[in-house]
C-alpha cells in the first residue's frame, strides 16, 4: 500500500548525518530551513539536523520560531521533538544547542518559556537530591568514628573550661586588661617610655614642654598568643556538645549499603536536607573547637608567658603585674597576680594531648567528587 511506503521518520534521521555547528549557525543557514520548512513542511528533510535526544536541562539558543502547515505533512503526522516524545509538534523552534554544537527543532512544549523554568527547577531538584545523597553515602559511616573522637577529646575541653572559667574569675582584672588590649591593640604588647630632652636638643621633636622637648617611644614586646583564652565566652564543652547533638540523631549506619538504606528513608521523611546540615555542621564545628583549643593551649606555653612576662617586668610597664610559668614534673604552673587578685593554676597534662584525627576516610573534598561527577558523565 501508498501510505505505508511512506518514509517513516527514523529512517530519515538515519540517512542524513547531522552537521557539527560549533558557533552559532549563519542566518543564511536559518533562512534556509525556513524556506525549507515553508515549502514542503517536513524539518525532518532538511539536511544536518540533530535527532538524537536532547536533555530536557540541555541549554541551548532559539535562532527562530516556526510553524508547519498541517496540509503538508504526511499522513497529518506532527514533527518528533527530540526533547519529550515523537510525533509532537507543528508549531516548534530552531535551536542550537551549545553543548552539542548541533542545530535540531524542538516543538514549542519544550521551547516555551514557562516548560523550561519548570525543566529547570525539576532538574535542580534533582541535582541538589543527587549530591545529598551522595554526601550523605559518604558521611553517614564516619558518623559513629567521629562521636568517638569527641568522647575522646572531651577531657581535654573539660580541663580548657576549667582553666578559662578560673583566668576570667579569679584572675578578672588581669583578664580584662589583656582582652582590652587584644581589642585595641590586637594583642600587641607594649610600653610607652618617654625620653626628656635638654633645651637645645637639635633631633626630631616630639611634645615641646616646659622645660624641654619629650619623645613617647613605644617599646614593643610582640602580640600575645592563644587569644582565645582572652574572650569572655569561650565554651569548649559546649562545642562539643552541639556537635553531638548534630550526629547522634545519624548514627547508626557503618557501611555504605546501610547508609544508602538511610538516605533513602532520610528522602522519604523529607528529612535529608536536615541531615545534611547537621553533619555539614559537626564538622564545621569540630574544625573550629579544634582550631580555637590550639589557640587557647597557646596561651598558656613557654613562648606567650615568657613574653608577658617581659612586658610585665619591664620597668616602664606601670602595671603592678607579676607572671609565672614552670613546668615541673610534667605540670605546668600558671600564675599571674597583682593589686588585689591572684591567678594561678596547675594545668593536667590532658590539656597538651595531641588532638586525634576527624575521620574522613571515605570521604573525597566535595570538590573532587564534583570532578569525579563530571568526568563519569563525560566519558558515559
Ligand atoms: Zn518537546
Amino acid at each position: 500500500m501508498k501510505r505505508s511506503r511512506l518514509p517513516s521518520a527514523p529512517a530519515v534521521h538515519q540517512e542524513s548525518p547531522h552537521r557539527s555547528f560549533r558557533h552559532r549557525p549563519s542566518n543564511i543557514v536559518i533562512q534556509a530551513f525556513l524556506d525549507h520548512v515553508r515549502a514542503t513542511g517536513r524539518p525532518e528533510t532538511f539536511e544536518g539536523l540533530f535527532w538524537g535526544k536532547i536533555e530536557k536541562d540541555a541549554e541551548f539558543v532559539k535562532l527562530k520560531p516556526f510553524d508547519i502547515e498541517r496540509g503538508l505533512r504526511p499522513r497529518g503526522e506532527m514533527v518528533p521533538c527530540p526533547m519529550c516524545q515523537p510525533n509532537k509538534f507543528l508549531e516548534g523552534s530552531l535551536i542550537w544547542v551549545p553543548s552539542l554544537q548541533v542545530m535540531a527543532v524542538i516543538g514549542h512544549c519544550c521551547a516555551s518559556a514557562e516548560t523550561r523554568i519548570r525543566a529547570h527547577e525539576e532538574y535542580e531538584k534533582k541535582r541538589v537530591r543527587d549530591e545529598d545523597e551522595t554526601f550523605l553515602m559518604a558521611e553517614l559511616p564516619l558518623v559513629l568514628r567521629r562521636l568517638a573522637v569527641v568522647k575522646r577529646v572531651r577531657p581535654i575541653a573539660v580541663e580548657a573550661r576549667r582553666i578559662h572559667g578560673q583566668l576570667r574569675t579569679k584572675g578578672d582584672p588581669i583578664h580584662r586588661a589583656l582582652r582590652n588590649i587584644k581589642q585595641q591593640q590586637g594583642g600587641r604588647l607594649s610600653v610607652s617610655e618617654r625620653i626628656h630632652h635638654e633645651p637645645g636638643w637639635e633631633g626630631p621633636r616630639g611634645l615641646r614642654t616646659r622645660d624641654g622637648d619629650v619623645d613617647v617611644r613605644e617599646i614593643e614586646f610582640g602580640s600575645m598568643e592563644g587569644m582565645v583564652a582572652l574572650i569572655g565566652d569561650y565554651e569548649p564543652v559546649r562545642e562539643l556538645d552541639e556537635i553531638e547533638r548534630r550526629l547522634i540523631p545519624h548514627a547508626g549506619p557503618a557501611t555504605e549499603a546501610a547508609a544508602l538504606e538511610y538516605a533513602i528513608e532520610l528522602g522519604e521523611s523529607g528529612r535529608r536536607s536536615r541531615a545534611v546540615v547537621d553533619l555539614r555542621e559537626a564538622d564545621r564545628t569540630f574544625g573550629k573547637f579544634v582550631a580555637r583549643l590550639n589557640d587557647f593551649r597557646a596561651f598558656f606555653g613557654a613562648s606567650n608567658f615568657r613574653r608577658l612576662k617581659e612586658w610585665a617586668d619591664h620597668p616602664r610597664n606601670p602595671r603592678r603585674l607579676q607572671v609565672l610559668r614552670s613546668a615541673r614534673a610534667g605540670i605546668v604552673t600558671c600564675a599571674l597576680w597583682g593589686d588585689g587578685y591572684y591567678f594561678t593554676v596547675d594545668i593536667d597534662p590532658i590539656l597538651a594531648t595531641e588532638l586525634p584525627e576527624w575521620p574522613r576516610e571515605n570521604a573525597f573534598s566535595e570538590h573532587e567528587i564534583e570532578g569525579a561527577v563530571l568526568s563519569s558523565a563525560k566519558a558515559s
